[in-house]
């Protein structure tokens, strides 16, 4: 049986600046620190820290990026073509979403969000596998790449099991059987707690409380049943209070160049991501939101900086980013634009991620990318 627990908690968008203030573990994890994230949102992020490298390199930035090939929503094109009166509503859409997942076989986080259905036939998404399975970043090296080639004793949970205290149930009875020296656990709730009270520190303080009791718990127990634990809890990114909208669309829908004849745009929630079908049509819009200025347009330099620079130009031809607290409304990814957000300039104040670790490693880590080297030297 195991002796050693080596425990590793990724709390989506547990911000570095929401956690400072607040007393979270602090009894078990006193060794605390900011990791700085990468641009994008989980979809980057994750797979960051899972495989130790930037989005250029494991090749994620959002869900949705322009086919490179054929899209796996091409066989929805008839549907996708219909006017929008016929089935831009909830259960032509939701059909869509369980047709497409089902044709293709997606196994990772997979939503349409609010993209229009027009527009899927150009896109695919990159998250098609499950990532907390061996193989689920392919063309890269994952921690459960390494646990599975080493054949470590090891198991990990996520939203694909249960909610949150459900997992946290779960990994408790598994501690109590000694039955794993390595475990990963995923939780995803804060994240959507945080977009809805991301302006009520109250709120939110309340919510880590329960978090930081049940994961006590869990501690306590590891600690009855290993006579070595170590537990690692950090998050992806952070998450900013909104503090003000901007209408993309409205800005757009005053201008010459026309969708989808001569451009197309996705509109996550703190970035505008462009393709072009004519040269007129980008000089217009580049020229338009620079001269508006509620966001700043991304050079090739500033992307490469970032490590989060695409040849192909998967991701947009030309992506405009958001400065922190402000949110794009109404977005693909939302009508109303959420109280909380996050997927800003990863050098911005709400932007940075938690670390925590009863262990102390000094200076470092200082990036969500360190915590795959970190894994890995448990693994
Ligand atoms: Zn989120």
């Amino acid at each position: 049986m195991a002796k050693e627990a080596n425990i590793f908690i990724l709390i989506d968008a547990l911000g570095w600046e929401w956690v400072k203030p607040h007393p979270f573990l602090r009894s078990i994890a006193p060794y605390r620190r900011p990791l700085e994230s990468v641009l994008g949102f989980s979809t980057s992020a994750i797979p960051s820290i899972l495989t130790g490298l930037y989005p250029q390199e494991h090749g994620r930035l959002t869900l949705f990026q322009r086919a490179q090939g054929r899209s796996p929503f091409a066989d929805l094109k008839l549907l996708c073509a219909m006017p929008p009166a016929l089935v831009e509503n909830r259960y032509v859409r939701y059909g869509t979403k369980l047709l497409a997942r089902k044709l293709n076989g997606f196994a990772g986080h997979f939503s349409l969000y609010g993209v229009p259905l027009r527009c899927l036939p150009m896109l695919d998404v990159c998250e098609r596998n499950d990532l907390y399975l061996p193989g689920g970043v392919p063309g890269s090296t994952t921690i459960f790449d390494v646990l599975a080639s080493r054949g470590s004793s090891y198991a990990a949970y996520c939203y694909h099991q249960g909610a949150d205290f459900d997992l946290i149930a779960r990994m408790e009875t598994e501690l109590a059987n000694r039955a794993k020296s390595f475990y990963f656990l995923y939780l995803a709730e804060i994240d959507a707690f945080l977009h809805i009270h991301g302006n009520d520190p109250a709120a939110v303080a309340r919510c880590l409380d329960r978090y930081s009791a049940a994961l006590s718990d869990l501690y306590e127990t590891a600690r009855a049943n290993y006579s070595t634990v170590r537990v690692h809890v950090f998050a992806d990114h952070g998450m900013a209070p909104t503090v003000r909208t901007v209408d993309i669309q409205a800005q757009l829908a005053g201008l010459k160049a026309r969708e989808p004849h001569d451009y197309l745009c996705l509109l996550d929630s703190t970035m505008a991501r462009f393709w072009f079908f004519s040269p007129a049509a980008r000089i217009e819009i580049v020229s338009a939101l620079s001269k508006e200025g509620s966001g700043q347009w991304l050079s090739e330099d500033a992307l490469r900086e970032l490590k989060a620079w695409f040849d192909d130009r998967r991701y947009g031809e030309e992506i405009y980013l958001m400065p922190e607290g402000t949110v794009i409304e109404p977005s693909h990814m939302g009508k109303i634009a959420p109280k909380g957000m996050h997927g800003f300039h990863p050098s911005t104040l709400h932007s940075k991620a938690a670390f925590l670790s009863s262990e102390d490693y000094g200076n470092w880590p200082n990036h969500i990318t360190d915590l795959f080297s970190l894994m890995q030297n448990f693994a």
